[in-house]
């Protein structure tokens, strides 16, 4: 995909915005600083970052971002608001005023639920990351990829490829990986970053929600609850159940693995779903979700006993499997 029709926005625009989903990840943060660091490189602009609410301390060792802010004033007018990694404008919450109000708004993005709601939109559903998308995007278009930004598009990459594990693992990603660690990213230095900096109330509280999981349909579904109590018990973060379903679809038995998370009391709770076989995205959608074929999520309005059910029984309504 060639980003050429888009030098003439980027070079016109003066104050420009580059914002990720909330919570974001390593794809959302990586993809964020990245893209930060090649428009500085190409046209010497200085771009706001934004990273909504809490930014886990495992991504501070990425180039700028301690840059981002996790807000910006409302009443402020962008010329550009480029979205990276977001599956849905609505997972800019309330900074969807600032891309509202901008004269020009990019998408760039790899979700198949993605619907193409800026101006642009870059979406390439076969990406395995948004790292991967806007790699592609700079070569294609000779726009530089220093040292820092490789390290920026590599965590991306590798972070949203489960350490080149899951099925989006292809060999366009692994040649995109290899070309960035040729323009200086270091994958061991990477790697340590983003899977050896886990605090030990992380571990213990991680093994705590495995160790409450459920079993269902022949130990095929695999489900754990997070309280905000459990949360508090263990002087948590929103970042703790970051790969906690990953951990139950590990399981040899389960197909699918979900962790249901207590957002307000008996009112809200957010969903992170995983599969092996089950296309995840359509049983978030049902839910006004979304995300990939293996990796989605969705918020329910209920408590977290209501959620369960209402998600089994979406389930077991329809045939997801392939
Ligand atoms: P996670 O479970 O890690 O939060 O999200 C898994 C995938 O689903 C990510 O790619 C994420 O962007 C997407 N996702 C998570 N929650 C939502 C949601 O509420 N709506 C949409 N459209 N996508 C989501
Ligand atoms: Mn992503």
């Amino acid at each position: 995909m060639n980003f050429s029709n888009t030098e003439d926005i980027f070079k016109n625009s003066k104050k420009i915005l580059i914002i990720s989903h909330v919570n974001p990840d390593g794809d959302a943060l990586g993809s964020t600083c990245g893209l930060y660091k090649a428009v500085y490189n190409r046209f010497k602009k200085k771009a706001d970052m934004c990273a909504l609410t809490y930014l886990s301390p495992v991504y501070n060792f990425l180039p700028n971002i301690g840059l981002a802010k996790h807000s910006y004033d409302t009443s402020l007018v962008y010329d550009l608001v480029v979205t990276v990694d977001v599956a849905d404008i609505d997972r800019i919450c309330d900074m969807k005023v600032l891309f509202d109000k901008a004269k020009t708004t990019i998408n760039i993005d790899h979700h198949k639920t993605n619907n193409n709601f800026a101006d642009y939109n870059y979406v390439v559903p076969e990406a395995s990351s948004t790292g991967e998308v806007l790699f592609n995007m700079f070569k294609n278009s000779g726009w530089e990829i220093d040292k820092e930004t490789a390290e920026c598009l590599y965590t991306a990459i590798l972070t949203d490829t489960g350490g080149f594990r899951f099925d989006n693992t292809t060999e366009d990603v692994l040649s995109a990986a290899a070309n960035l660690v040729k323009l200086g990213a270091n994958p061991s230095q990477i790697f340590a970053n983003c899977y050896e900096f886990k605090s030990k109330n992380f571990v213990m509280f991680q093994n705590y929600c495995v160790g409450k999981s459920v079993f269902t349909e022949d130990d095929k579904i695999a489900y754990t609850t997070v309280y905000k109590r459990d949360l508090e018990r263990f002087n948590g973060k929103d970042d703790f159940t970051e790969g906690l379903a990953e951990q139950l679809r590990a399981i040899d038995t389960t197909d699918l693995a979900f962790v249901v998370k207590e957002v307000e009391p008996n009112k809200v709770c957010k969903i992170s779903m995983r599969s092996k076989k089950y296309d995840v995205s359509k049983i978030c959608s049902a839910f006004g979700g979304g995300g990939h074929a293996r990796a989605a999520g969705c918020t329910i309005k209920s408590s977290v006993d209501n959620a369960v059910s209402k998600i089994i029984d979406e389930i077991k309504r329809n045939d997801y499997g392939e």
